[in-house]
């Protein structure tokens, strides 16, 4: 169902992203990665793809926070596939910090990249879409955006917001003949979440283990591949937030 798309995944070089365009991939979708700073591993990746699963896989470096840069991204993109018939906004940061003591920037940065990054993309991205008669988006929330966390009030805004943009856009564009979706991962093993004790949440999480990239990936690719749902958020959380 996926054979011969045309996918954009931001942060597509490691974490869940890789899992994401990985999986886009081995369906045989044509991937296009944006990264910001991992250039080697993003490179390495597309070659990879290509000799695997015999598809076109091409990396672009695009700081997703940026108007300017998303559009010049999404050009070049379009230049190189004809256009993009799927986008998963994956790109995300946190900067956590107490709301008493949270600085500005780590504020701005934050919402920056997870929200406007998201916008900025689908910006550039739905006239395409609108052209070629239809599409699927899948923006990357978080279960905090449902649930709230203390110590994590922007990035939970960010992941919150993200989750109204979502609805506003399948509302939107479902006319157009595009869905967009989102999912919400609770607890993921990737670099984000290196630092953070998994034992003390497993206990919480009814299914008793931790996430891995490749359960995101599998919800990413249900949704890109569906045709009536629209508008959904699906908790990839192994029952964490119920
Ligand atoms: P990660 O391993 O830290 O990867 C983050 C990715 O985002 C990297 O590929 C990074 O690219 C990219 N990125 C960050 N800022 C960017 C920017 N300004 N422009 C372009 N790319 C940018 O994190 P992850 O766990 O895979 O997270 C992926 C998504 O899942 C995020 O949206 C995150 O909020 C969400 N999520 C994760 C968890 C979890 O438990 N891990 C839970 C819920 C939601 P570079 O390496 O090139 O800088």
């Amino acid at each position: 169902m996926l054979k011969g798309k045309r996918a954009l995944v931001t942060g597509g070089a490691r974490g869940i992203g890789e899992a994401i365009a990985t999986s886009l991939a081995r369906s045989g979708a044509d991937v296009a990665i944006l990264y910001r700073s991992s250039s080697a591993r993003a490179e390495s990746l597309v070659h990879d793809l290509c000799d695997r699963y015999h598809v076109k896989a091409m990396a672009y470096r695009c700081d997703v926070s940026s108007f300017e840069e998303a559009k010049e991204a999404v050009k070049r993109i379009k230049e190189d596939f004809g256009g993009v018939d799927l986008l998963v906004n994956n790109a995300g940061i946190t900067s956590d910090s107490l709301i008493a003591m949270m600085s500005e920037e780590a504020f701005d940065s934050v919402i920056g990249t997870n929200l406007k990054g998201a916008f900025n993309l689908i910006r550039h991205v739905a006239p395409l879409m609108i052209r070629n008669k239809g599409g699927a988006i899948v923006n990357v929330s978080s279960v905090v955006g449902i649930a709230g966390n203390s110590g994590q009030a922007n990035y939970a805004a960010s992941k919150g917001a993200l989750i109204a943009l979502t609805k506003s856009v399948a509302k939107e564009l479902g006319k157009r003949n595009i869905t967009c979706n989102a999912v919400a991962p609770g607890f993921i093993e990737t670099d984000m979440t290196k630092e953070l004790d998994s034992s003390v949440l497993s206990s919480q999480i009814a299914l008793g283990r931790t996430g891995r990239a490749e359960d995101v990936a599998e919800a990413v690719i249900f949704l890109l591949s569906s045709r009536y749902i629209t508008g959904e958020v699906i908790r990839v959380d192994g029952g964490l937030v119920i």
